[in-house]
């Protein structure tokens, strides 16, 4: 058998350089910890970025794949399929959207709600002209449209020129907000709770009063619930908490766990006055192995009482990780809610994260100070001992 280090040797010859990835080839996974192809054991803090929410190597999970494998996989949507259109009730039920559009990533979600507000504009107006007003630290994909409205000026500078008609404004900032707000605006573009760009939740205030001015002018209000939502604030999607509802919302991540799926979601009002016949498509969204995969993970949600254990281990993290921000000084902070959490230093966190994977703990970072935490939604408080343990260790 090749060694890891072959492999990687390997990986850099033939796969382009996007990533600078840590040096290790992974190989199985089972409940909250992964093994490398060397048979080294790590708890898993990252879950593939907020993805793998009901742990790695579930049993009803993995045999509802295996079954729709064998039945039917693809059938592109000139076609009902069952599991589409189960998967579509299902959703609409735990967000309390009322239409449903399947894409197979984030960023094409997000392209999906852009192009949605920019036809909902259209069409009351007649003009092309509309803006956007996005958040700076956001992150919302690397296609072109979700790109123009990230709020990253490094992530977007050498692609230029973007969509266009996007304007930024602060999060938590109304101020900032309504000051980009003119008559072309067509939509407010966020995430609930900001991920890549450090884990700044926006606060309720600032939720309740773009809501105001979105129903005020006419705006759309999108919140972008890739990263934050499918239960890891404690609620469903994390504008739950604060009763406020978007006009249109996207998910993805740990929606099909694992299954490159996503979806856009929007209430009755902009479904019958935006995208209409034609104007939109996609060959594999919802396809029937992706809709079987966001059944069952819709279902063992419900059946394994995830949100519960979110709200308790949540509770629990968030203590313990007060606790070591308090312990060195060189910690300035704890940000987020449930287990979306952040540790922000006064310092770059890449070498203890190194660090912690040396000693099997798997943990990714948000910008360069921050320490991110987005565990796989099933884990227990006796994992969170064992994460901060080894963190701990790495710190000292
Ligand atoms: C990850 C992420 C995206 C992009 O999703 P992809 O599946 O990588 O395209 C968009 N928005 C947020 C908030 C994200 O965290």
């Amino acid at each position: 058998m090749e060694t890891m280090k072959q492999y990687i040797e390997d990986a850099e010859k033939a796969l382009l350089h996007t990533y600078n990835r840590y040096q290790v080839v992974l190989d199985k996974g089972d409940g909250v910890y992964l093994y490398d192809i060397e048979g080294k054991k790590y708890l898993d803090f990252c879950a593939g970025i907020a993805v793998f929410a009901l742990g790695y190597n579930n049993k009803k999970y993995n045999d509802a794949l295996k079954a729709q494998i064998d039945k039917l996989i693809h059938t592109s949507n000139y076609y009902y399929n069952v599991p589409a259109i189960e998967a579509a009730k299902k959703i609409k039920k735990v967000s309390g959207m009322d239409r449903v559009f399947f894409t197979n990533s984030g960023a094409e979600a997000v392209e999906g709600a852009i192009k949605a507000a920019r036809k909902y504009a259209y069409l009351k107006d007649g003009t092309t002209d509309h803006e956007i007003i996005a958040m700076e630290h956001s992150f919302h994909g690397r296609t072109m449209g979700a790109l123009s409205v990230t709020g990253n000026p490094k992530y977007r500078e050498a692609f230029e020129p973007m969509i266009g008609n996007i304007r930024f404004a602060k999060m938590n900032d109304f101020e900032s907000v309504l000051s980009q707000v003119t008559d072309k605006t067509c939509a407010i573009l966020f995430e609930t709770v900001q991920g890549e760009g450090g884990i700044y939740p926006a606060s309720e205030e600032f939720l309740k009063k773009v809501r105001a001015l979105c129903d005020e002018r006419d705006i759309l209000l999108i919140l972008d619930e890739i990263q934050c939502g499918m239960g890891r604030t404690g609620f469903m999607y994390a504008w739950q908490k604060y009763g406020v509802k978007p006009d249109i919302m996207t998910t993805a991540k740990a929606l099909g766990c694992g299954v490159p799926v996503g979806a856009f979601l929007m209430t009755e009002k902009v479904g019958e006055n935006s995208l209409q016949s034609g104007d939109h498509g996609t060959t594999y969204g919802g396809n029937p192995l992706a809709a079987a995969a966001i059944n069952i993970v819709l279902d063992l949600f419900e059946e394994n009482h995830i949100i519960d254990n979110v709200n308790q281990v949540g509770a629990y993290l968030t203590e313990k990780l007060d606790k070591l921000a308090l312990k060195y000084d060189f910690i300035t902070e704890r940000r987020g809610i449930g287990l979306i959490q952040g540790l922000v230093f006064d310092r770059p966190v890449g070498e203890i994260i190194t660090k912690a994977l040396d000693k099997g703990l798997i943990l990714i970072n948000a910008g360069t100070n921050i320490i991110r935490f987005v565990p796989p939604l099933i884990i227990s408080k006796e994992n969170v001992d064992e994460m901060i343990d080894i963190l701990d260790s790495c710190l000292n």
